[in-house]
């Protein structure tokens, strides 16, 4: 018998449930499908697509060292892949289970061919309710109940082997996919990444030594304090159970670490839920919200130009590396919603196109949550004060390196140059006063009130 395996965001061999089990029933045909209009407007964005290329290439070397293959294939995912099902008589199609709004109507129109496999999250997403059945809209009671359920089943091994058809079906080239940048002067320090399995597993060593000192270092962007296991999360080449088993351990640092690998959990039900939550505010009276038309401040926020240090630095961060620091993800987001008051879309969009882990629950739950537009009312009113964020943790040496124009300031005026009187004449004034900026983000929102 052979059975499709059809991969999206789960690029790995171990605890891959979908190959598992089609592994046991015959004959595998492993295969990934680029459909670039299933997801509308959010098909994969620049960053990704460098991702991808590199991840896809890496699953095929690993395929091909057990006998195996990935077989490329473009177009609508689920008529694709019926297509090559009737090509090489397949019955049935295995895949891990994903909760982004076009992988579910392309599951639906699989239909009974489809075997759906666990594996993306600690526990499935729809398993963890208010005691009503209902979906949790505070990440802390979420947590509290998902606690309960943990910890996660232990992960599966690769597959012992992996037998091939007697002929194998045509496949597309990845180079002629064109996934690879072509914009001038973008992703150049996207080297410090290795996509593919092997290199999610190196990183998942590689952070197991800080993993003690996470509960602080995680909110100082200086130092390496974090995982940076998102890209490779999201695209599927660790699972989270393999990152919650691999970092068991006791302490502070552990149990920090599991309650913001939770997130991606509660993000996953969240738009199970709320399927448009990309798009529209978790709570309608934000439409009205005045957002302004800001192109220029829009354009200076992209590139790191708004003359406030902390702010600059986490958008170079992320045009160079595809990759930015939470806190300044946070600090950034806040600004441009508060600070310009630009719709938290745009940002949202950005983010899409720039992170190489962007995620569309997590993206779209993060940004709302800044924005104060969300269903877990945070509120609109609280507003984060960058210069105040970047003293308070230590962000200078991360000012130093994302923001050559400041590289000579030292740490008592690096935060507020412009205030110092320090400014190098390279480096741009403030594109608006703090206060003045809170009075107009509070101000209009009065105006929803
Ligand atoms: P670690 O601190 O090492 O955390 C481990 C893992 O837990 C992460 O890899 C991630 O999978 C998960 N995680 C941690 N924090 C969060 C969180 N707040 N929400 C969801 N999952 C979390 N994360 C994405 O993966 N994709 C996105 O598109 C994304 N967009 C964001 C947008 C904004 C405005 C903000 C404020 C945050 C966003 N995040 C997003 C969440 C978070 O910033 C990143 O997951 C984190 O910075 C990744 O770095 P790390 O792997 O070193 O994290």
């Amino acid at each position: 018998m052979t059975t499709i395996v059809w991969f999206r965001q789960d690029l790995r061999l171990e605890d891959q449930p979908a190959l598992l089990a089609a592994s046991a029933a015959g004959a595998v045909i492993p295969v990934y499908v680029l459909d670039n209009e299933g997801p509308g407007e959010w098909r994969i964005g620049g960053a990704q697509r460098w991702w991808l290329h590199h991840s896809l290439a890496a699953l095929d070397a690993s395929l091909r060292a057990n006998g195996s293959r990935l077989i490329l294939r473009r177009g609508p995912a689920a008529e694709t892949l019926m297509a090559l099902a009737e090509e090489v008589g397949a019955e049935a199609i295995h895949a891990v289970r994903h909760y982004e709004p076009w992988w579910r109507a392309a599951e639906t129109k699989l239909g009974e061919r489809l075997c759906l496999h666990e594996g993306g999250h600690l526990r499935p997403p729809e398993s963890v309710t208010t005691a009503s059945g209902g979906q949790f809209r505070m990440f802390s009671a979420f947590f509290r109940t998902l606690s309960a359920s943990l910890p996660p089943d232990p992960p599966l091994p690769a597959p012992d082997q992996l037998a091939g058809p007697d002929q194998w079906p045509q496949s597309e080239r990845l180079e002629d996919w064109k996934l690879l940048p072509t914009r001038p002067n973008w992703a150049t320090g996207f080297d410090v990444w290795t996509p593919g399995e092997e290199g999610a597993n190196d990183a998942l060593d590689t952070f197991a030594d800080a993993l003690r000192n996470y509960a602080e270092g995680r909110n100082l962007p200086s130092v390496e304090g974090t995982s940076r296991l998102s890209p490779h999360l999201h695209h599927g080449e660790v699972s989270p159970r393999q990152v919650w088993h691999a970092l068991s351990g006791a302490g502070e640092g552990a149990a920090s670490f599991r309650r913001e690998l939770a997130w991606r959990d509660f993000t996953a039900g969240l738009i199970l839920g709320l399927p448009n939550y990309a798009r529209e505010n978790g709570r309608p009276h934000f439409d009205r919200l005045p957002w302004r038309h800001a192109p220029a401040d829009l354009k200076a926020w992209q590139q790191g130009r708004t003359g406030y240090p902390i702010v600059d630095a986490g958008m170079r961060q992320l045009w160079e590396t595809g990759w930015m620091h939470n806190r300044v993800r946070m600090i950034t987001a806040s600004f441009l919603v508060k600070h310009l008051l630009i719709d938290w879309r745009e940002g949202e969009r950005w983010f899409w196109d720039a992170l190489v882990d962007a995620d569309y629950g997590n993206n779209a739950v993060n940004w709302q949550w800044i924005a104060g537009t969300g269903i877990d009312a945070n509120m609109f009113g609280r507003i984060m004060a960058p210069l105040s964020q970047s003293e308070k943790f230590d962000a200078g040496a991360y000012i130093r390196r994302w923001v050559p124009e400041l590289r000579g300031l030292p740490d008592a005026v690096i935060h507020d140059p412009e205030e110092a009187g320090r400014r190098p004449a390279d480096y741009p004034p403030k594109i608006i006063g703090h206060r003045e900026a809170r009075e107009r983000a509070l101000a209009a929102g009065r105006k929803v009130r």
